[in-house]
């Protein structure tokens, strides 16, 4: 690993233009579970029940107490951890521009990073479904469920539900950093759920190395990747960016 993590930082510093794409893995060392696989949210309730569009517009509240007020008190005291932070340290060295999540937890932007792309939204903002007023989830009262905006209309995360569209601005935002950078680092994500997917395959084409940091292999290791530095994220970053700084 000590070869990878040498290799991984000068590749690092060498590179001009860097994007990242991060998904739940690296959200796990902070708390968060990830939905889907072992462990996963997904493998104690059903998402079609929970998650679902249709499910949230014929009864809020019953989705509001089932899932969401949960995430809401988990992801309310979560904070970055050394895989977001070392992200972000990357951004303010001047070499990451970029950051394509499929997580809505936040915690990117939380750590500092200024560009992030969220495919599914972010549960950090709740929006009113009348009159789409926003507001920080963390300050949102949830004493009464469903919670609802100054207006009176219910409030909702600002993700994408099942059964919801995938923003068009963050595809094509993706799509465009993905083509245009020179070194793709993918996070705790395997990579197997689309849009996502397709990210690497578009820095691949367009010359990009790739570098995937996860704790196993993915879909991606074999013909994408250019290496897997296997680990978990908080771990692997704060490695390279120590050998990083001591260059
Ligand atoms: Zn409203």
């Amino acid at each position: 690993m000590d070869e990878l993590i040498n290799q991984a930082a000068d590749d690092l510093a060498g590179a001009r233009h860097v994007v990242a794409l991060t998904g739940a893995g690296i959200s796990v060392e902070s708390g968060i579970a990830p939905f889907r696989g072992k462990g996963g949210l997904w493998e104690k309730y059903d998402p079609m029940e929970v998650a679902h569009i249709d499910a949230f517009m014929r009864d809020p509240g019953r989705v509001w107490s089932l899932l969401v007020k949960d995430m809401k008190v988990t992801l309310d005291t979560a904070s970055p951890n050394d895989g977001h932070k070392g992200l972000a340290k990357l951004e303010e060295m001047g070499i990451l521009s970029t950051v394509i999540t499929q997580n809505i937890d936040g915690l990117h932007q939380a750590a500092g990073n200024t560009d992030v792309i969220e495919f599914h939204g972010s549960f950090a903002r709740q929006r009113c479904m009348d009159c789409n007023q926003k507001y920080d989830t963390r300050e949102v009262d949830i004493s009464e469920i469903p919670p609802r905006c100054r207006c009176g209309g219910i409030l909702r995360p600002d993700a994408v539900f099942f059964g919801e569209m995938i923003p068009q601005d963050a595809m094509w935002r993706s799509q465009q950093a993905a083509s245009d950078c020179d070194l793709m680092l993918v996070v705790g994500t395997s990579a197997v759920v689309q849009p996502a997917a397709l990210m690497p395959v578009y820095a691949k084409q367009s010359g990009a190395k790739i570098i995937e940091i996860n704790p196993e292999k993915t879909p991606l290791t074999l013909d994408i990747s250019d290496y897997l530095i296997m680990g978990q994220a908080g771990e692997v970053m704060n490695r390279i960016i120590m050998q990083m700084e001591n260059k």
